[in-house]
């Protein structure tokens, strides 16, 4: 034990800062790079490669000097390999890099910029409302601070102001533009009839077909977040960082679009604020079904009336 601990004095005296730093650098990396492959096929991968790195071990211990050379020579175009089976990961990782150096600045820009929430919120959240209760399919994407010109670019352009006319129509059947996603890009409805990438992490519910897909795929390499209408359920979903949230009705939506558009704010205020959109639901289904009683019954006694005269 004091020889361990002698060792480890000894040891001590030849590290440097600049030792620790390189140390914790490469810690923060494999934690990020762990994080990044918890849940998707980069596991099942990195189990693969685990297994072929054995069996070169194992070559090796046993002295199968053919099986060896075989792996060796194999070693070189898996590295390249890997490259490009995990381009998507890569991309992802540069961007949430890139994203968390630049948020803290862009954050406050867009907090004295936007300090009340966005009109256009509401116009999104009716139009999901009224599309799901009329069973039509819909998809649209919100593009943050990393831009999406070439998913823009595969669509129809449009820029115009969003509003809840312009959604229900786009995705109305009988339109040409309903196929496809809608892109909002600085609060303008940049385009419609978008092509998006369908995502490839094999733990996707395989209930969920390619409007889904297509909405995880999207937000997965990206820090763009995407509503969903199913058009089999008429179900509202919301994607971001490739997680979908399903089954959320009006207030649910609303407080995950100003969560995902402000986020300073903090949990509470988000919860406050979704009670209160929850309440002034209430309020405005108590005015209608109050409207619709009062219509009711004027026009029983209209017709009691016209029953009365004539007889
Ligand atoms: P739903 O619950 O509405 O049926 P789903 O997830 O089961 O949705 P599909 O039934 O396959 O998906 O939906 C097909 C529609 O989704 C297409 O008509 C098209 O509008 C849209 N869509 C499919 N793939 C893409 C894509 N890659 N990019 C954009 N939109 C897509
Ligand atoms: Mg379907």
């Amino acid at each position: 034990m004091n020889e361990l601990w002698a060792y480890a004095v000894w040891a001590w005296q030849f590290v440097e800062l600049r030792h620790v730093i390189d140390i914790l650098l490469v810690a923060f990396l494999i934690y990020e790079l762990l994080r990044l492959a918890h849940g998707t096929r980069a596991v099942q991968m990195g189990v693969g490669l685990l297994l072929v790195g054995l069996l070169y071990a194992f070559s090796s211990f046993l002295g199968l000097s053919t099986l060896q050379w075989v792996l060796r020579n194999v070693a070189v175009y898996v590295g390249f390999g890997v490259i490009v089976l995990f381009q998507q990961e890569i991309r992802a990782v540069l961007t949430r890099l890139g994203n968390n150096i630049r948020l803290p600045f862009s954050r406050q820009q867009q907090r004295a910029r936007n300090p009340f929430g966005q009109e256009w919120y509401d116009e999104v959240v009716l139009a999901a409302t009224t599309l799901a209760s009329e069973k039509l399919g819909a998809l649209i994407v919100f593009e943050r601070e990393v831009g999406l010109k070439t998913l823009v670019e595969s669509g129809i352009r449009l820029d115009a102001r969003i509003s809840y006319d312009l959604l229900v129509t786009i995705f109305n059947k009988n339109t040409t533009l309903h196929d496809g996603a809608v892109i909002i890009s600085n609060n303008r409805v940049a385009a419609a009839c978008c092509f998006l990438p369908l995502t490839q992490n094999p733990l996707v519910s395989r209930e969920l077909g390619t409007r889904h897909r297509s909405a995880i795929g999207a937000t997965e390499d990206s820090d763009a977040f995407a509503v969903i209408v199913s058009e089999e359920t008429g179900a509202i979903s919301f994607a971001i960082e490739g997680r979908l949230k399903r089954n959320l009705d009006g207030p649910g939506l609303r407080r995950r679009i100003q969560q995902a558009m402000e986020p300073w704010r903090s949990e509470k205020e988000s919860e406050e604020l979704e009670l209160e959109e929850r309440e002034r639901e209430r309020e405005i289904d108590e005015l209608v079904t109050a409207r619709k009683r009062e219509r009711q019954a004027t026009h029983r006694a209209k017709t009691e009336e016209v029953q009365e005269g004539s007889t």
